[in-house]
């Protein structure tokens, strides 16, 4: 459910996920397109639909149930859960939807096993290995007992091996992923020493972009990137990141204009007191828009090309903006994300501000109501 009868609006341009989509496929392998989480805020059925018509044949969601939403919506694409079953129910919402799991433990196994065995099924799943992340998944040392706890275990077919890396986007943690890059080489080696046939996955989009020539093994898993992101922006390796579309704006609307003159304050707890005179514009955007209070007197939004900064305390469903020198007039459109000419705002900038990173941006602004170009 969007946020509803507010002023803002989120435009996503399918034609520049595509793209991106592309030119990640450049790199080698078999891409995966991560949509978890509504496609990063940009619309789960829109963001795989248009994909899928550009030859993506696999998708990873979130949660058992987000993938068995896409398949719902006549998706024939493989569908990969990288939450995996949470709940007992998931385990036969994967199984009848289709949708393969990552599995990072010995009771989701046995479980799933014992749900297929009762269909006289067979469950697809993804074997998640921890390799760094210390969140989920076997270990190195689990590898001799899932071998021989699978081979008493027909019902289960896995068919990917996977791994998730913790620095990839970070060039000073290169060393990192190749710790991590070569435990995950001896743990596929060990599986197909014991028998097993899979996939191997380790590569998220900065993986793909950096590491891919050591560490991509077969599937790899594009996020943030397929969004337009550079994972390397403002690092020394941004260069590998050129090239990738932004598919993401959020404007909102001009509320009212008027004079704030030398001395007074604006907006709750009197935190901006104007040094000059100015001309403000109160517009329609506040935290209850998905559009944090973090950016009180830190943030700047877009009008008409150029940069305008926040003044004072973002409040519920208003902010104040400085627009002195320019004349707009109420109902307005501005940008909060996006815009015209070199004044536009970008999902790093915007997440920098608000002490975040574009994925929690994204994620947020696609809470708003969603237009299609
Ligand atoms: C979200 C996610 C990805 C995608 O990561 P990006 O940095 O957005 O490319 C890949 N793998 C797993 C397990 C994830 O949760």
């Amino acid at each position: 459910m969007p946020i509803a009868h507010n002023y803002l609006r989120t435009t996503v341009r399918p034609a520049h996920i595509v793209a991106n989509y592309k030119l990640l496929c450049g790199f080698g392998g078999h891409v995966l397109a991560v949509v978890k989480a509504d496609a990063y805020g940009h619309g789960l059925i829109e963001t795989a639909g248009a994909l899928a018509e550009a030859g993506c044949d696999a998708f990873a969601i979130g949660s058992v149930a987000e993938g068995a939403a896409l398949r719902d919506a006549g998706s024939k694409a493989a569908i990969v859960s990288l939450l995996g079953p949470v709940l007992t129910e998931d385990d036969l919402l994967a199984l009848e939807k289709d949708v393969i799991p990552f599995v990072h433990d010995f009771g989701q196994l046995e479980r799933l096993a014992a749900v297929a065995a009762r269909r006289g099924k067979k469950a697809k799943v993804s074997l998640k290995f921890d390799t760094g992340m210390a969140r989920l998944g076997f270990t190195e040392a689990d590898v001799p007992r899932l071998l021989s706890r699978l081979s008493g275990l027909p019902s289960i077919e896995p068919v990917m091996v996977s791994s998730h890396l913790a620095t990839a986007d970070d060039p000073t943690a290169f060393d990192y992923v190749s710790s991590q890059g070569a435990r995950f080489a001896r743990i596929c080696q060990a599986l197909r020493h014991g028998g097993l046939t899979f996939e191997a996955s380790l590569c998220n989009s900065a993986g793909i972009l950096a590491h891919a020539a050591d560490y991509g093994f077969e599937a790899r898993r594009a996020g943030i990137a397929l969004y337009g992101v550079n994972p390397f922006q403002g690092t020394d390796r941004e260069h590998l990141g050129q090239g990738l579309l932004p598919a993401m704006e959020t404007v909102t609307r001009i509320v009212s204009v008027h004079d704030l003159p030398r001395g007074a304050s604006i907006s709750y707890g009197r935190t901006f007191i104007a040094e000059r005179d100015m001309r403000v514009a109160i517009v329609a955007a506040g935290y209850a828009d998905a559009y944090s209070r973090g950016l009180s007197n830190k943030g700047f939004l877009c009008l008409s090309g150029r940069r305008v900064p926040i003044l004072g305390r973002v409040c519920m469903q208003l902010t104040a903006v400085d627009v002195s020198g320019l004349e707009p007039a109420p109902g307005d459109v501005i940008h909060l994300l996006g815009g015209e000419g070199p004044g536009a705002v970008t999902a790093d900038e915007l997440a920098l501000w608000w002490e975040t990173i574009p994925y929690e941006v994204f994620c947020l602004f696609g809470l708003n109501q969603r237009e299609y170009l």
